[in-house]
C-alpha cells in the first residue's frame, strides 16, 4: 500500500446511504441516532478497503476469520504510517485515526490468546470457558476487553450463541475476570423476511440483556454500569434491530457490496 487510501465514490455514497439508514430508523422509533454506532464488518474486504473507509470517518470494524483479521489489523497499522514522514508535523500526516477491532465470529478455544492481544471488542463469547480464557490471555498494559455474550435467539435453527437461558452464566464468568468488560448482548437471528419473526428474536436479545442486568445487580450494586450494548441488526434488518434497541449494528455488504462465496 502507498500513500494514503484512494477516494472510492461508491463506498461514500454506500457509507452515507447506512448512516441515513440508521438515522431514518432512529428517528421512528423515537431514538437519538447517538444511541446507535455503526460497526462496519470488514470481513473478505482487502485492507485498502477499510482505509478507504476510515478516511471517510468510520472507526469501528468487525472481523470474524481470525487469520485474515489479525493479517488486516496488521496492514492498516502499516497503510496508515506508509508515506508518512516522521518529521514531519503531526498535523501533516494524513489524518486517519487509529482504528477499534471488534471480533464477531464464531471462537476456537485455542485461537483466543491473539484475540485477546489484538482486539479490543469481543462479540461472541458464548462459554464460559472462552470468557476465563480471554480474561487471563488479555495482556498486561491494555485496556479492559470489552465483551458480548453472544445469544442464540433463533432456537434448533441456528447453533451459533448460547441458549437464552446460559447467558447469565456466561455473563458471570465475563464479570469474574478482571481483564474483560462486560458490555452486553450479542444476537444473529437467522435470515428472515418476517418482520415480525425478526421484531420478536430482537426483542428476546433486549430481554435476555435485561435479566443479566438484573441478575447482575442482585449481586452487586452497580456491576451492571457498563452494560449498555446490544449488537444486533445486519445490513438487511437494521430497522427491525434498531426498533427493538440495537446499540451497534454490525453492517458488511451495505457498506462493501456483496462477498464472494465461502471457500
Ligand atoms: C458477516 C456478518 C455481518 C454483516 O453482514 P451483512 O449482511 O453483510 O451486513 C454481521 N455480523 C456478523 C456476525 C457477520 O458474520
Amino acid at each position: 500500500m502507498n500513500g494514503s487510501p484512494r477516494p472510492d465514490p461508491t463506498l461514500r455514497t454506500n457509507y452515507e446511504r447506512v448512516l441515513e439508514r440508521i438515522r431514518e430508523a432512529c428517528r421512528r422509533s423515537g431514538r437519538d441516532p447517538g444511541s446507535v454506532r455503526l460497526l462496519a464488518v470488514s470481513k473478505t474486504f482487502e485492507p485498502e478497503r477499510v482505509l478507504a473507509l476510515a478516511s471517510l470517518g468510520q472507526r469501528a470494524f468487525g472481523e470474524n476469520y481470525l487469520q485474515e483479521a489479525l493479517q488486516k489489523i496488521e496492514a492498516c497499522r502499516d497503510g496508515r504510517s506508509s508515506g508518512v514522514d516522521e518529521r514531519r508535523e503531526p498535523a501533516a500526516r494524513p489524518s486517519v485515526p487509529s482504528l477499534e477491532w471488534h471480533f464477531i465470529g464464531p471462537i476456537q478455544s485455542n485461537k483466543t490468546r491473539p484475540i485477546a492481544a489484538h482486539f479490543d471488542w469481543v462479540h461472541s463469547i458464548d462459554r464460559e470457558k472462552i470468557a476465563a480464557r480471554l480474561g487471563e490471555q488479555r495482556p498486561d498494559g491494555m485496556a479492559p476487553l470489552d465483551c458480548c455474550v453472544q445469544v442464540n435467539v433463533s432456537g434448533e435453527t441456528s447453533k451459533s450463541g448460547c441458549a437464552p437461558g446460559e447467558a447469565i452464566a456466561v455473563a458471570r464468568a465475563i464479570v469474574e475476570q478482571p481483564r474483560l468488560r462486560l458490555r452486553g448482548v450479542m444476537a444473529i437471528p437467522e435470515p428472515s423476511d418476517d418482520e415480525s419473526l425478526q421484531r420478536r428474536r430482537f426483542a428476546s436479545a433486549r430481554a435476555t440483556l435485561d435479566l443479566i442486568r438484573a441478575d447482575l445487580t442482585a449481586r452487586a450494586p452497580g456491576a451492571a454500569g457498563m452494560l449498555d450494548t446490544l449488537s444486533m441488526g445486519m445490513s438487511a434488518d437494521l430497522e427491525s434491530a434498531i426498533a427493538e434497541g440495537a446499540t451497534i449494528v454490525r453492517i458488511g455488504s451495505a457498506l462493501f457490496g456483496s462477498r464472494p462465496p465461502k471457500p
